[in-house]
Parts: C-alpha cells; sequence; structure tokens
C-alpha cells in the first residue's frame, strides 16, 4: 500500500506528464503550420512518450493500492518566436521535469519507499537523455543560425523519429 503523500505527488506528476504531452502536442501544430513536418514528427514520438511515462506513474499507482485522481491540465503555451525558441522552451521543461522527478525521489525516500524510489529510477534515467535529446536540437538550431538549407536537412532527420514504447515492466 502506497502512502497518501506518496500517492499524491504521484497523482500530481501523471498530471505533470500529460501536461507535458500537451505542450508538445502544440509543439505539433506550430512545426506543422511551418511545414516543417520532420520537426512536427519528433514531437508527435515526444507526445507519445509523454503519455507512456503518465500511464507508467497510472498503472504504479494502481498495483501499490492507491487511486489516480485526475485533475485538470494547465492549457500549453501555443506560439514560439522560432524553432529554435521551440526547442529552448522544450529544453527548459524538461528541465523542470526533472527537478520534479528529484522531489519524488527525495519524498520515497523520506516516506521509506522503497518500491517508488526502484520505480523512479527509470525516470531518472530517462530524464538525462531527455534533456540531452532537446538540448541537442537546441545546439544544432544555434550552429546553423544564418544558414537557411540547414533547417530543412535537419527536419529530415527529425522526420526518423519513431515512437518505441517501453518495454514491458520496465
Ligand atoms: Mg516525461
Amino acid at each position: 500500500m502506497i502512502s497518501e503523500k506518496m500517492r499524491k505527488a504521484i497523482n500530481d506528476q501523471i498530471n505533470a506528464e500529460i501536461h507535458s504531452a500537451y505542450l508538445y502536442l502544440s509543439m505539433v501544430s506550430y512545426f506543422k503550420s511551418l511545414n516543417l513536418d520532420g520537426f512536427a514528427q519528433w514531437m508527435t514520438v515526444q507526445t507519445q512518450e509523454e503519455i507512456s511515462h503518465a500511464m507508467k506513474f497510472f498503472n504504479f499507482v494502481d498495483e501499490r493500492g492507491g487511486r489516480a485522481l485526475l485533475q485538470p491540465i494547465a492549457g500549453p503555451d501555443v506560439e514560439w518566436e522560432s524553432p529554435l525558441a521551440a526547442f529552448e522552451a522544450a529544453y527548459k521543461h524538461e528541465q523542470y521535469i526533472t527537478g520534479r522527478i528529484d522531489n519524488l525521489v527525495q519524498l520515497a525516500r523520506q516516506e521509506k519507499d522503497t518500491a517508488s524510489e526502484i520505480m523512479l529510477q527509470w525516470f531518472v534515467t530517462e530524464q538525462v537523455e531527455e534533456e540531452a535529446n532537446a538540448d541537442g536540437i537546441v545546439q544544432k538550431l544555434k550552429m546553423m543560425a544564418g544558414a537557411p538549407g540547414g533547417i530543412f536537412m535537419l527536419d529530415r532527420e527529425l522526420a526518423a523519429r519513431v515512437f518505441t514504447p517501453p518495454a514491458a515492466g520496465a
């Protein structure tokens, strides 16, 4: 059985992950409006990943005998100045999520909740990758500033991203 404090914190994280999906789906629409279909594909996969993160937390709460009491999802930003600005926002958002995961780990330790702490290890590792992915694209966009052909090359590269569901039990 999960403690009420931990259940509530994970419940809030389900909301944060779905809000992340909402933000990235908003970016899909932004990139489509610019005809950057590869960028849009990359963000579509990102959206799917965030939903899978939410489901991981959702299923965990259920397995521990708690209930996920779903809350309203805050509206995402809908407009960005440039593809670079959008990816900078994505990178900043992932840093925020990393901070939230770290806080959950601290709470699990306070609560002596080993099962939650072990479950959260996956997210600690995942966040390293999430930040590196977003920052990597920010850096590429910065390097190609002033070279308009670059963005179309990057668009082709980002089009190749496919969604791979996390392994069962992982
Ligand atoms: Mg996430």
